[in-house]
């Protein structure tokens, strides 16, 4: 990862996609560099975190500030003050993330946009959309904010692209005082690829805001966005990132061109090669405002067009009216005519069947059938040994049978899968708190909301001082691991370091609870569940707000911590003498270290992670700490 700091202009490196837009933004002298994690994206702060922590171990100060924020919105919100400061800021999300951000992001423009050149440093929003939604709980396209918000979009299809493109957005954004919307997909940030330096830039460190630019003439700061937007048009035309690909090949009878954006072109590019029909690929890469002039162009020369691109028909929908605008012969295939899908991420396969029935050639890429392969039946579970698990247990244990639960975004929401099913409703950050309000209020049943510590300080305390104040009888469970587990274990306002690796302060989650007038706050440690069935159930009798912080580190950052401080990590195994099967361990409590085989119950060795707390769930103490035996 080194070489992301290091690498000298015009060396070529092997880099993650989330890894070449860190070293697009250096290239580009980024200063400020704030998100909240969330995959597909969180490894552009994994890096500048170890870029900082690498840098700071050598005793030498970073070129840039870079900060685990809050939430999307806190670092949205830096990011403009710092380019409104005369600052190059750079301000990654998840497409989910949009939607906490989008408030400022979407005001930002018109309130403080009332000159020509009010933005001065270079803003880069970046994106990253979930075609397919395998860690996001739906598949957003993005490519809308561009056209809602009036702001230029780039999308780059490749790792060199991700690279080139971050960098050379920071120019295009001090060339027209407007921020840049880089739109990514999980596919190019989380492949790999050869791509070539470029050189490192020299941060400007220290802004400074002059004069107060705001107004409240919304329609005048609005015509000046436009008009920016039209100065954007004139780059798009002739950026280099749209250009016409020419394939040589066979004749098929008729011109088709292919007309493609993002991931897609990568699969447009490789499928009509499969193919070897001769064509032409528009790939699009400024792709908000459209290069009106080179795709009308496109569109008048061919007699059919194929439109490529993952989930909404996007570019599809301008190439009909741009295709009506010039009265056009052209018909135009894609979603619309059903050749694509709009659900789903797409692969080699969902480009070459279409493609191939267009072109009138055979598919390159038949389905592939085969053998069946046994693959032994898993579930979505938590870790071996995952303190979640336990506060699930416990409170599955008291808890009154009508209870409602409301869920929230983190590792915790996979208690509402089998066998615990404690989740009525889950879907954004924060929701949960909300959610167990409004399940008692409508049915006066006991509602207890989970939320994790990282959730809790993203979008919790606001909801939490709502149920106060209206006096809701809710039981808030949060659970608190000690960090951003489930996108990597990044730090959040309740750990002690900073993402510089700098010390910081940590603020109590009971405190928050306290602070914000609950009368019923306690700390448990959900290893230990007898305690912990304790306090929940004391918890839920309570009438009002009642807030358990349910507190143990999380068991892969524990066990990491313990190897490397050289502790010993217990095993335990089933003593088959006094295993009776009765299978609480698998059925009820469901650590997947267990397993059955031959009618015995044995703990998978390598799984387990040593916490022990099976000890207490088995009825008849058959588990065992090994070197324990003869104890
Ligand atoms: S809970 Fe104990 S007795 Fe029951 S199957 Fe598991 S190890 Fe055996
Ligand atoms: S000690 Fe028991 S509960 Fe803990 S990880 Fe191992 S098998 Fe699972």
């Amino acid at each position: 990862m080194e070489e992301i700091l290091t690498g000298k202009e015009g060396e070529r490196h092997f880099l993650l996609g989330n890894e070449a837009i860190v070293r697009g933004a250096l290239e580009a002298g980024v200063d400020i560099a704030a998100l909240y994690p969330g995959t597909p994206m969180s490894e552009i702060g994994d890096v500048f975190h170890a870029l900082a922590r690498s840098l700071r171990d050598k005793g030498e100060e970073p070129s840039f500030y870079f900060e685990w924020s809050a939430n999307e919105k806190v670092s949205l919100d830096e990011c403009i003050a710092a380019s409104l400061s005369g600052l190059r800021a750079l301000c990654p999300m998840k497409a989910q993330g949009f939607n906490v951000a989008s408030d400022s992001f979407l005001d930002y423009l018109t309130a403080c946009n009332l000159v020509e050149t009010d933005i001065k440093g270079g803003l880069v929003f970046i994106c990253a959309d979930d075609p397919g939604g395998t860690s996001s709980v739906n598949e957003q396209d993005d490519r809308y904010i561009s056209i809602i918000a009036d702001v230029p979009m780039l999308e780059p299809s490749n790792c060199q692209e991700m690279k080139d493109m971050t960098a050379k957005a920071f120019d295009i954004a001090e060339e027209i005082h407007l921020p840049i919307f880089l739109r990514t997909v999980n596919t190019v940030n989380l492949s790999r690829g050869d791509l070539v330096f470029g050189k490192l830039g020299v941060p400007r460190r220290k802004g400074e805001i002059k004069g107060v630019p705001l107004s409240f003439d919304r329609t005048r700061c609005h015509a000046n966005i436009l008009k920016k937007m039209e100065k954007a048009k004139e780059l798009s035309e002739k950026s280099e990132y749209n250009r016409v690909i020419k394939f040589d090949g066979a004749k098929t009878g008729k011109k088709i061109g292919v007309v493609a954006s993002s991931i897609s072109i990568s699969y447009a590019e490789e499928i009509i090669r499969e193919l070897g029909v001769e064509t032409e690929l528009l790939a699009l890469g400024f792709t908000n405002p459209l290069p009106e002039k080179l795709c009308k162009d496109f569109i008048g020369r061919f007699d059919e067009l194929v439109i490529v691109e993952e989930l909404s028909p996007f570019l599809e929908t301008q190439f009909l009216k741009m295709a009506h605008e010039i009265s056009a012969r052209a018909r135009i295939w894609g979603k619309e005519t059903g050749h694509f899908p709009r659900a789903g991420q797409y692969r080699l396969e969902t480009v070459a069947e279409p493609l191939a029935r267009v072109f009138g050639v055979d598919n390159p890429i038949p389905r592939l059938e085969g053998p069946e392969i046994a693959v032994a039946a898993r579930s979505l579970t938590n870790c071996p040994g995952c303190p979640h698990r336990n506060t699930y247990y416990a409170i599955k244990q008291i808890v009154p049978e009508d209870a409602i639960f409301a869920n929230d975004q983190g590792c915790y929401l996979l208690g509402g899968l089998e066998p615990y099913k404690m989740s009525h409703a889950q879907y954004s950050m924060g929701a949960s708190i909300g959610l167990a309000c409004g399940f008692h209020q409508a049915t006066d049943k006991p509602a207890i909301a989970y939320i994790g510590d990282s959730t809790f300080f993203h979008n919790g305390m606001s909801p939490l001082a709502n149920a106060v104040h209206h006096n809701y009888d809710i039981t808030v469970v949060v659970m608190d691991n000690g960090a951003t587990a489930m996108s990597g274990f990044q730090m959040h306002p309740g750990t002690d370091r900073d993402a510089m690796c700098r010390e910081a302060i940590p603020i109590k989650i009971e405190d928050v609870a306290r602070g914000l007038g609950a009368t019923f706050v306690e700390v448990v440690n959900p290893n230990n569940i007898e305690e912990a069935k304790d306090v929940f159930k004391r918890a839920i009798a309570h009438s009002g707000v009642s807030v358990v912080v349910s507190k143990a580190l999380c068991r892969l950052m524990d066990t990491r911590e313990k190897r490397r401080q050289g502790l010993e990590i217990p095993a335990y195994k089933v003593d088959q003498e006094k295993c009776d099967q009765c299978k609480i361990c698998i059925d009820v409590y469901a650590c997947p270290a267990f397993y059955e085989a031959a009618g015995k119950i044995y703990i998978d060795d390598i799984q387990c992670t040593g916490c022990g707390v099976c000890q207490g769930i088995c009825p008849v103490g058959a588990i065992i700490e090994l070197g324990a035996e003869n104890g």
